[in-house]
């Protein structure tokens, strides 16, 4: 009965009949090997090729609110370099009464100079806003390896001889973590599938521990509001950083314009002479220009030297977010997926384009 096979990369139940559904897998294939990849994450593994999936976030949530039956740890693993994009709503409401610790990932990508105490107070913070008490905050870099051997700690800590249940939305670097853990702990090599594309790990993964209790991998949660989402495979690689964040600086004048590649844009309207720091992945193309010519020189460069996108048809038509800054503290402009611009203390008037749909905030700054 072929319907007792899981995956081995992403934990999806395997089939033989249909290959474009997932789960599908070689007859062949299933008969012969230790280790069952289904085609999905076979292609991953060997040809970094991905086929894209789409999914009911709604079957994940209901997937979420298990855990609130059952007595463990819940880890939730957030990226830090798309901190509201990588945050499940109401996680809470989910988790029931369940202690959390929040794991927050890919520190690696913030500066060496980042005051880190100040930056956990700032999740804390924002935490608790959410209405979420964690047990504790770590932050770590999975890919890095930075931090794990706290993070590990820690869970054996709080989970107090139970289950650990590992969430989080696509891409925060679940995977990662989980082979990083393994790996530190067993010294096993990758086993669960992991990929820069959003998506990856489909279905529940039970990993044993010693004490009869297990780690429990729950499928991403996808969120759509985030760029990462919507870009082709090539354009992820530019707009997704890999390496620490060069800050980039601009002094803008009022009616200056900041293109970040061809998928976001920012008009500083008024405000004085200021300064804003962009945080964006090192391979994105900024480029400044005047408010005035902006729509012309859009219209002429899209696609070109305006991209990523390649192909701005993709995308959603761009959506204008008008922004107030206070001029009573240092407020950060995030565009979900690709980054943020850390503005000044000055008040300000802003417009930020991105493809409707994106998520577009202004928080507290976070460095
Ligand atoms: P999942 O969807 O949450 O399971 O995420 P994955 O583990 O597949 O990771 C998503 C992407 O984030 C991959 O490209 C990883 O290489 C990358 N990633 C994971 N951990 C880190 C980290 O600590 N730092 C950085 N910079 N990237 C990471």
């Amino acid at each position: 009965n072929e319907a007792e096979f899981h995956c081995d990369g992403c934990g999806i139940i395997l089939q033989t009949k249909n290959p474009s559904q997932l789960g599908y897998v070689p007859v062949q294939a299933l008969e012969k090997r230790d280790e069952i990849y289904c085609r999905r994450c076979y292609r991953i593994r060997h040809y970094n090729e991905i086929a894209p999936i789409n999914q009911d976030p709604s079957v994940y949530l209901q997937k979420l609110d298990e855990i609130a039956n059952t007595r463990s740890l819940v880890v939730q693993v957030v990226d830090l370099f798309d901190f509201s994009g990588s945050w499940i709503s109401g996680i809470h409401r989910h988790i029931g009464k369940n202690p959390l610790l929040l794991l927050a990932n890919k520190i690696d990508l913030f500066p060496r100079s980042t005051k880190w105490g100040r930056l956990k107070e700032w999740l804390r913070k924002y935490a608790n806003e959410l209405g979420v008490k964690p047990v504790d905050i770590i932050l770590c870099s999975a890919n890095k390896g930075v931090h794990i051997d706290t993070a590990i700690a820690a869970i054996e800590k709080y989970r107090e001889g139970r289950d650990v249940y590992i969430v989080g939305t696509t891409n925060a670097g679940k995977s990662t973590l989980i082979n990083r853990i393994l790996k530190e702990v067993a010294g096993l090599d990758a086993i669960i599938t992991t990929s820069p594309y959003p998506g990856t790990t489909l279905d529940a993964i039970r990993i044993p521990l010693d004490d009869g209790k297990a780690i429990i991998d729950t499928p991403g949660i996808v969120r759509k509001d985030r760029l990462s989402e919507w870009v082709c495979p090539t354009d992820l690689h530019v707009i997704m950083p890999k390496n620490t964040l060069n800050p980039r600086i601009y002094q803008l004048k009022e009616k200056q314009t900041l293109f970040f590649g061809g998928l976001a844009r920012m008009d500083y309207l008024t405000g004085g002479r200021q300064s804003f720091v962009c945080y964006v992945s090192n391979h994105l193309y900024v480029h400044r220009t005047k408010v005035d010519s902006a729509d012309e020189f859009l219209a002429k460069h899209h696609g070109k030297m305006l991209s990523p996108p390649k192909d701005p048809a993709q995308l959603p038509p761009w959506k204008k977010h008008r922004i107030a800054l206070s001029g009573k503290e240092k407020q950060d402009v995030v565009i979900s997926g690709l980054g943020w611009i850390a503005c000044g203390k000055e008040k300000g008037l802003l417009d930020v384009w991105a493809p409707e749909g994106i998520q577009v905030v202004t928080r507290p700054s976070i460095i």
